[in-house]
């Protein structure tokens, strides 16, 4: 099967979404004047918004096992770039698919591309180009949202006085690789655990949702990629102040600790990556609403720490971490805490 064909087959709608999907119905697909087809496709950012986008791109082998399934592979590309937009408090509108592949497999394009619709059809994001090309498998995935003007989470916006927040768990992608890699398991899990944990890696829940309403409150966000500890860094380098976390007020799923040792759980949660929360951060005078929404379930998150002023003494901004109110020594905690950076070695 040719190149051409397999987009004509497997990208271009409505030959996957089909009639009557409510992506094509929703409201802001007006926004899209032309999509797979031409050279470029032609957009409209509604009044007053800003345009948002964002780039990743996965590695048979080093983002994904060799043995990954396509339709995981799928997932995980869609969800984990969309974490991306829900970081910024952005609505997802678009997305456009770099495509490498050995060869022409079309049982495995064909699951590949209706699990990657299926996916961004549930978050409204619609599929407008890409490029194809044979080599070896790789995925990138560029996907473009909306924010109100003035409105974007950004990692330089956090002030000191602002509380901490993370949504969901923490430290569940590190035990699912751990899982899934079969690395260092402390204990036996149970199956439903194990379900669990291989949801968490394969279909990671971006948050946009919770971004949105998130938005209304916090100035500041980041998505958790590389690790709680090394993603605040970014945070606290970017808004030049320290960030005390509040160790023992980390959420941590039962399926993570019936995993692993206590010990693990929390190096896991401070600096395993892949758990694709948001850790947000919100001024005094909006906490009783963040709060109230936690209460009431309408945003699934913990308040974990609060942004103070830099301590002069120090070089540089710094993450620090605090138990039961007493300073703890990150080193002590971790053996590795700098997060994951590829050519790190
Ligand atoms: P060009 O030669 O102009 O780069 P291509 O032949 O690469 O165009 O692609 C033709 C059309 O198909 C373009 O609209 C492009 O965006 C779209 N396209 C190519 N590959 C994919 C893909 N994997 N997913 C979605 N759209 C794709
Ligand atoms: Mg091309």
């Amino acid at each position: 099967m040719k190149e051409f064909d397999i987009i004509n087959q497997f990208f271009k709608k409505p030959n996957l979404l089909g009639a009557g999907s409510s992506l094509i119905e929703s409201a802001l697909k007006g926004s899209v004047v032309k999509s797979i087809g031409d050279d470029c496709a032609i957009l409209s950012v509604p009044d007053e918004h800003h345009l948002v986008l964002s780039m990743d791109t996965l590695v048979c082998g080093r983002h994904f096992p060799n043995d990954a399934l396509p339709e995981q592979i799928a997932t995980r590309a869609f969800c984990t770039c969309l974490s991306d937009l829900a970081a910024m408090g952005a609505t997802p509108y678009w997305f456009t698919l770099g495509l490498t592949m050995p060869e022409a497999n079309i049982e495995w394009i064909a699951s590949f591309s209706k699990s990657l619709l299926n996916i961004a059809e549930e978050y409204q994001c619609e599929l407008i180009g890409g490029d194809t090309t044979q080599g070896p498998l790789t995925i990138t995935l560029q996907v473009h949202g909306v924010v109100e003007k003035g409105k974007a989470l950004r990692r330089d916006l956090a002030r000191v006085g602002d509380r901490v927040f993370i949504t969901g768990y923490l430290g569940d992608g590190a035990a699912a690789l751990a899982l899934i890699s079969d690395g260092a398991l402390d204990k036996v899990i149970e199956q439903i655990d194990k379900e669990y944990l291989v949801e968490r890696f394969y279909c990671p829940q971006p948050q946009i949702q919770s971004a949105l309403k998130i938005v209304n409150y916090s100035r500041c966000a980041i998505d958790i990629s590389d690790g709680l500890l090394a993603d605040l860094q970014h945070v606290a380098m970017a808004s030049e102040v320290d960030i005390d976390i509040d160790i023992d007020k980390l959420p941590i799923s039962s399926a993570c600790k019936n995993l692993v040792s206590d010990a693990t759980s929390l190096n896991f949660a401070l600096s395993g990556g892949d758990d694709y929360q948001i850790a947000f951060t919100v001024p005094e005078n909006s906490l009783s609403e963040i709060r109230q929404l936690i209460k009431d379930g309408v945003v699934v998150a913990t308040e974990i720490g609060r942004i103070v002023n830099a301590d002069t003494k120090s070089d540089d901004y710094c993450v620090r971490c605090f138990e039961q109110g007493k300073a703890v020594q990150i080193d002590d905690l971790l053996t590795n805490n700098k997060g994951y950076q590829h050519f790190a070695s």
